[in-house]
């Protein structure tokens, strides 16, 4: 499909220095954290916006597609060149432009790397919350292609609440600018949160325009351990009768943490544990004080079994060294793992924590659990070991029944990593057909060939 004259006009328009085309390179750009892929054709590293959009225009004239792509962590296979031809890479474009301490934002390029936007605003006394856990990889332009989430967002909000504005490259290559730096903006439809979590099938971010908060100055922290799950989910319902909104509140399940002791070697937590909660609350100094105290009292009311406190940067480090070491932990368990980021509304994670129950009586299937149970999305992750006969076929049951069972409860079966091409053949159980429809009808309208990131969120 990617004839030779096309590839010549991409040359020229981005410097053959920034054209990559050898085989092992296309098959690192072909994937994403999710590990399944197919390798680009090309890869291109535009330099600015005019050339993403002259690249853009390239390929559109060519009927070549083309994918955008950022830090590469997604776990959908959003940035996955399904149907071949051209990633446009916007590594080159990753500069913080602007800190405007007066108006509390930043404008940013789209490959500015979330911890080091989040570092350097803290420099000057401002924060920026949404805190994925891929912070130190992901990329500005992809989170907020994916409208990123992370432990925070139960007080925060995830990535939609902080743009303000973008600048965006349309399929056929026209430049937009969405938005503003005023924080009220009401002319017109809202692209720009349109553009928020559309996955790269809209269009392609070149600059992002984000809201700021002033960083709170004291945190504490603080965690619980139960006998089982629902004591750990009375808590989070006890926290929340007593007012407390955290800024984190992560929930971590029984086979999570054996899963971390395994993998660390170190006991994480006392013997028969069932579950943990970790919880944070950020504020001013003397707010802080007192709501860890209501914190304790709440937990404690639930029925924890041991609560510790940090009371230095070291001990907080270490309480949260459980949660750093999970997702590695979990490849001792089986090598393969459909991770899932379901979500319920805050009230059913019970129901929630039911299903999962029936579902490893039913798949016979280890299925760690954790996640942000302040806000209801849960990190299902089903474990599987190909070689075991009949394993992927339960798996695959599991994680249809799944999806059914958070469609029941109200839920949405992705809550934070996207559709992508991973959850695309399941989004008829959460979506009616008029809604998929009207999906569809908007891509054509930015994207009447179909040939920015295709096979993405649609079955088909
Ligand atoms: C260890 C780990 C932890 C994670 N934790 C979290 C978490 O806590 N919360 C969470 O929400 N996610 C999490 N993720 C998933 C992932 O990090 C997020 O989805 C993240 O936002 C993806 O950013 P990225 O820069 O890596 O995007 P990529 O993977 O490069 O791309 C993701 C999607 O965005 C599109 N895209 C990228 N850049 C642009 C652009 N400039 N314009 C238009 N579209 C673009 C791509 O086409 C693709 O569809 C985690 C992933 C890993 C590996």
């Amino acid at each position: 499909m990617l004839t030779s004259a096309l590839r010549v006009e991409l040359e020229r328009i981005v410097g053959q220095d920034h054209v990559i085309d050898d085989p092992a390179a296309l098959q690192r750009y072909g994937t994403d954290a999710m590990n399944r892929g197919t390798a680009a054709d090309l890869v291109v590293l535009p330099g600015s916006t005019g050339e993403v959009s002259q690249v853009a225009r390239a390929c559109y004239a060519a009927k070549v597609p083309f994918v955008p792509r950022g830090g590469g962590t997604g776990y959908s296979g959003g940035a996955v060149p399904l149907r071949g031809g051209v990633v446009i890479s916007l590594e080159r474009l990753n500069r913080i432009i602007e800190i405007d301490e007066e108006n509390l934002l930043a404008v940013v390029e789209p490959s500015v790397v979330t911890g080091d936007l989040q570092a350097a605003v803290e420099r000057v006394g401002l924060f920026y919350p949404p805190d994925p856990a891929s912070l130190r990889q992901s990329v500005i332009g992809g989170n907020v292609a994916e409208c990123a989430g992370g432990p925070r967002a139960f007080k925060y909000g995830t990535t939609k609440r902080y743009v303000l504005g973008l600048e965006a490259v349309l399929p056929t290559g026209e430049v937009i600018e969405t938005g503003s730096k005023a924080v009220k903006n009401v002319v017109g439809y809202d692209l720009t949160q349109l553009l928020v979590g559309s996955e790269g099938t809209l269009a392609i971010i070149t600059r992002v325009i984000l809201r700021l908060l002033p960083r709170p100055p004291a945190v504490a922290t603080l965690r619980a351990t139960f006998a089982d799950i629902d004591g750990a989910v009375a808590a989070v319902t006890e926290l929340l009768r007593a007012r407390v909104i955290p800024a984190t509140l992560e929930i971590i399940d029984a086979e999570c943490l054996e899963s971390v002791a395994r993998y660390t070697g170190a006991e994480m937590a006392p013997a028969g544990t069932g579950a943990m909660l970790l919880v944070e609350v950020d504020g001013l100094e003397q707010a802080v004080s007192e709501e860890i105290i209501r914190v304790d009292a709440a937990v404690r009311t639930a029925g924890a079994r041991e609560v510790l406190r940090a009371s230095n940067e070291a001990e907080r480090q270490e309480l949260w060294r459980v949660r750093r070491e999970l997702s590695p932990s979990l490849k001792l368990i089986a090598p393969v793992k459909f991770n899932h980021d379901v979500v319920v509304p805050r009230g059913r994670v019970p129901q929630l924590f039911d299903l999962v129950a029936r579902l490893r009586r039913e798949s016979r299937l280890k299925i760690p659990c954790f996640g942000h149970a302040g806000d209801g999305n849960i990190h299902v992750n089903i474990m599987v070991d190909p070689g075991e006969e009949g394993a992927m076929d339960r798996a695959q049951e599991a994680q249809v029944s799944l999806f059914r069972g958070v469609v029941a409860l109200e839920g949405s079966i992705s809550g934070e990593h996207g559709i992508g091409f991973a959850k695309a053949p399941y989004i008829a159980l959460e979506l009616s057909p008029v809604e998929i429809d009207l999906m569809q009808r908007v891509k054509r309208v930015f994207d009447p060939e179909g040939l920015l990131n295709p096979g993405k969120i649609f079955p088909g």
